[in-house]
């Protein structure tokens, strides 16, 4: 099968004051559509680096990175966000929800960006806050929500375009263990039964069984681990 992202020989540098400093070395990473990838690793091995570029938030040095195919690096930095609203949906480790916005609002954000009409727009955020459990509250603002609250509104929010690609960094590392299993049960249910393919960083080997696949980053460079049956 034709993997849905492909990270060739990447190589990322950041400068340092007059220093360059290489934090992702010669990088190869295939994911298949309907994966959910675990990316484990110490902090400041370049977890968050790797999903960047995969996310087309960043570009690599050297090196490419194709999703369905479309080498996203050569493409300009208004392509790239255009490319990004349509296939890449995003969660962070602190939500990133806008605080003045209540639940529906912050969910229907993305959708602004779209040709939708305001009737479609209200059928995509419906649905999407019924997957996540959330109905009842789509009226609440964050700051009325609990944390595993607001990360499923988060996880409406990424999903409400249809994206091709659901990238988290460290989802549950702000959720107490039960919380974290509710919102890792969430994502493995988007991406059994919704076909979603995913990648997620986490510290959390607990969290990382939730996924099909696992790989360690250390110091920049990917260790395989054998595929664990899902
Ligand atoms: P992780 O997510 O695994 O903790 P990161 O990808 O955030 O690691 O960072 C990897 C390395 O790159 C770290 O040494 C970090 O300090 C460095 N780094 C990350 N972002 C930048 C940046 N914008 N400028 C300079 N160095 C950076
Ligand atoms: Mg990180």
């Amino acid at each position: 099968m034709e993997p849905l992202v492909s990270v060739r020989r990447a190589i990322k540098r950041y400068k340092r004051g007059s220093e360059s400093v290489e934090v992702l070395h010669n990088l190869d990473l295939d994911v298949a559509p309907g994966e959910f990838l675990a990316l484990m690793g110490p902090s400041g091995s370049g977890k968050t680096t790797l999903l960047n570029l995969i996310g087309g938030l960043d570009r690599p040095t050297e090196g490419q990175v194709l999703v369905a195919g479309e080498p996203i690096d050569d493409l300009s930095g208004g392509e790239l966000a255009k490319w990004r609203s349509r296939h890449v949906g995003f969660v962070f480790q602190f939500y990133n929800l806008m605080p003045t916005l209540s639940a529906e609002r912050n969910i229907e954000l993305p959708l602004l960006l779209t040709n939708l009409s305001r009737a479609q727009r209200k059928r995509s955020v419906a649905s999407a806050l019924e997957l996540v459990g959330l109905t009842d509250r789509r009226k609440h603002k964050p700051s009325e929500l609990s944390g595993g609250q607001q990360q499923r509104v988060a996880i409406a929010r990424a999903i409400v375009t249809d994206p091709t690609l659901l990238v988290c960094d460290e989802p549950t590392g702000d959720l107490d263990r039960e919380t974290a299993e509710e919102i890792l049960g969430l994502l493995q249910l988007l991406n059994r039964e919704q076909g979603k393919t995913i990648i997620m960083v986490t510290h959390d080997p607990k969290a990382a069984e939730f996924a099909s696949r696992v790989v360690h980053l250390d110091k920049g460079a990917l260790a395989a681990e054998p595929a664990v049956a899902a």
